[in-house]
């Protein structure tokens, strides 16, 4: 296990989507972090993620399908940055 006990300095976490804080009844931890359950959806069709199952690039979620498979799977590897650019 990695370490988790880092020293916060706010309690409340941060969601990385909205940058607002996150409270612990609307919360999901997924990628490491902590997100409001609206909030954790992939980053380009916008389809809403359940925490655990879904793919992760660049410390952003994507949905395993279609959306990772496509740009990131071994179809889709060489355009890994198209996206970024909107
Ligand atoms: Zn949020
Ligand atoms: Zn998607």
């Amino acid at each position: 296990h990695l370490q988790e006990h880092t020293h916060k300095r706010n309690k409340m976490p941060k969601c990385p989507s909205c940058d607002k804080e996150v409270y612990f009844a609307e919360r999901v931890s997924s990628l490491g972090k902590d997100w409001h359950r609206p909030c954790l959806k992939c980053e380009k069709c916008r389809k809403t993620l359940s925490a655990g199952s879904h793919a992760e690039h660049d410390g952003k979620p994507y949905c395993n399908n279609p959306c990772y498979s496509a740009m990131f799977g071994p179809k889709g590897a060489a355009s890994t940055h198209l996206f970024l650019e909107l």
